[in-house]
């Protein structure tokens, strides 16, 4: 499961003002609100994320091997691949057909 960053466009509370993250299922509609002052946030791309393919190369690499999942029917193994390369879509869609309701 993936975890997101948030921080605030309003004021806020000291809360969100210093950013926050949270843990969300696949396909969760993202938080627009602070949970404790409800001030508006935003959802920002996380470090952790932003690494996992760096350069082309090595999201060519995370492609193929979600690819080659997909193809012998593995999807949840395709799907973790995804989730963790930060591809939502893409995993949604395979946790799917591995038969989770997400
Ligand atoms: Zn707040």
């Amino acid at each position: 499961m993936p975890i997101y960053e948030y921080n605030a466009i309003s004021d806020g509370c000291g809360y969100c003002r210093r950013g926050f993250e949270v843990l969300q299922k696949i396909g969760e509609d993202p938080l627009d609100r602070c949970p404790k002052c409800r001030g508006l946030v935003r959802r920002v791309p996380s470090p952790f994320r932003a690494c996992v393919a760096e350069t082309p190369e090595e999201a060519a690499k995370i492609e193929s091997k979600i690819r080659d999942y997909e193809q012998e029917g593995m999807w949840s193994h395709a799907a973790e691949t995804a989730d963790k390369a930060g591809l939502d879509e893409r995993a949604r869609e395979d946790y799917k057909k591995a038969g989770y309701d997400m």
